[in-house]
């Protein structure tokens, strides 16, 4: 099965160790090379964030090093990764497993410090995917955590996701305040993603999506990934298991239809996992889990990673230039 997950913090893991460790010999993190070797797992989008002390001024200087992070990876496991910028490195990946691809995006946009040019070199530095703000304001609109007070996309955010359509970047919703998400439905030309959020109907947390908010997203054709942070997944969060989680994928599922439905794992950016999900090792799990609730091979197979990867095929550039 294709697995592929859309959101996983593990670059910051190895930011903070500083270069004492590697994607291959990383202990204690929820991902690791051997981790996703026993999953089975297929892709991973790693996501650069960048906290909020290093802005304004260093937001970019540290994009870079954990941009360089991603790179020196690629290159040390060049055997056991491929670095995915383009459909064509999706067609080779899906023909070479058991190398596992692994696509750079930026949770935040505060790296790109007001520019389109930073943009477009970031996405020369193999970028493929942005989550627009994380829970603060930033240059390119509101976050949820802004609260009732959040406006939308600014001129520039705005001008953000033009750019990204032209490039051949996933748009990505999830952090953004509701007015946000919803500038972003009406000027994207491309379908977008939540790369790891939840349905607000079963969780009432800030950062979960209305009904109507995964109706449209879906209606677009784009996906959200369930975050396994428990926060997110219950209001019960002492208490969440795997099938908490089964719970919000087969609500998304029948809130949004077969198509709308990823893994959006949020690994190594949580600090408590669900009983039975604890780290990437135990994605698979969900697969008899999912069986057990009456969903055919065919969904799961979507929702394991199909849906995503076509949304990736879809919106990436055909080749790597
Ligand atoms: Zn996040």
């Amino acid at each position: 099965m294709f697995i592929f997950d859309a959101h996983a913090d593990t670059l910051s893991v190895l930011a903070q160790a500083n270069g004492e460790y590697h994607l291959g010999t990383l202990a204690g993190s929820h991902v690791s090379l051997p981790k996703m070797q026993k999953a089975g797992i297929s892709a991973q989008i790693f996501a650069v964030y960048v906290p909020k002390n290093y802005s304004p001024g260093l937001a970019l200087h540290m994009a870079l090093k954990m941009a360089d992070i991603f790179w020196q990876n690629m290159e040390r496991y060049s055997e056991q990764l491929l670095p995915v910028l383009s459909r064509s490195d999706l067609h080779m990946l899906e023909q070479a497993l058991p190398r596992i691809g692994c696509l750079l995006s930026l949770e935040g946009g505060e790296p790109l410090e007001g520019s389109l040019a930073n943009l477009r070199n970031l996405f020369r530095l193999g970028v493929r995917a942005m989550t627009l703000t994380w829970n603060h304001r930033n240059q390119l609109g509101d976050g949820v955590g802004e609260g009732e007070r959040a406006s939308g996309l600014s001129k520039f955010g705005c001008e953000v996701v033009a750019e990204m359509n032209n490039l051949g970047m996933l748009v990505d919703v999830s952090h953004l305040s509701e007015r946000g998400f919803w500038d972003v439905l009406a000027i994207s030309q491309e379908p977008v993603i939540a790369s790891h959020s939840n349905a607000y109907s079963l969780c009432q947390h800030p950062r979960n999506l209305s009904d109507d908010q995964i109706r449209a997203l879906a209606d677009r054709g784009g996906v959200i990934g369930v975050n396994f942070y428990p926060r997110h997944v219950t209001n019960t969060p002492e208490n969440c298991t795997i099938d908490q989680v089964v719970d919000q994928i087969i609500y998304l599922y029948q809130t949004g239809g077969s198509d709308v439905v990823a893994m959006g794992s949020d690994f190594d950016g949580i600090n408590s996992t669900p009983s039975g999900l604890e780290d990437v090792e135990k994605i698979p799990s969900l697969i008899p889990a999912l069986e057990k609730r009456g969903l055919s091979t065919t969904a799961i197979e979507k929702i394991m990673g199909r849906n995503l990867l076509r949304v990736v095929k879809q919106i990436l550039p055909e080749k790597s230039s």
